[in-house]
């Protein structure tokens, strides 16, 4: 029997059906004997079906534009808030100067 290590780094191939028929016999062998490498193998497998039965797809203009524009809000309110956080310490350090000068 394989080891897990062994059946790790031919799994890639194994998915992709490139190993040859001995050690893909295996491989199946050690799937069926090992429950660690079979949810591995198994997870893997989905992950990729997954991932190749996903299509780009474009979504439609006006759910784009309603996007957009809750982007610019949150930047914009994000700026908002930055500025007078700056305006703030800016106010602070003004009134801190104005002590000094008014105890100078
Ligand atoms: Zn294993």
């Amino acid at each position: 029997m394989l080891t897990c290590k062994e059946f790790l780094s031919e799994l890639s191939d194994f998915l992709d059906e490139k190993t040859d028929r001995e050690i893909r016999t295996k491989l199946e062998s050690h799937i069926s004997e090992c429950p660690n490498c079979f949810v591995i193998c198994d997870t893997t497998k989905k992950t990729i079906s997954v991932y190749k039965g996903m299509k780009s797809c474009t979504i439609p203009d006006e759910v784009h534009q309603r996007l957009m524009a809750a982007v610019e809000r949150k930047i914009a309110s994000k700026n908002e808030i930055a500025s007078k956080n700056e305006l703030a310490s800016k106010n602070e350090l003004a009134s801190k100067n104005e002590q000094a000068s008014r105890k100078g």
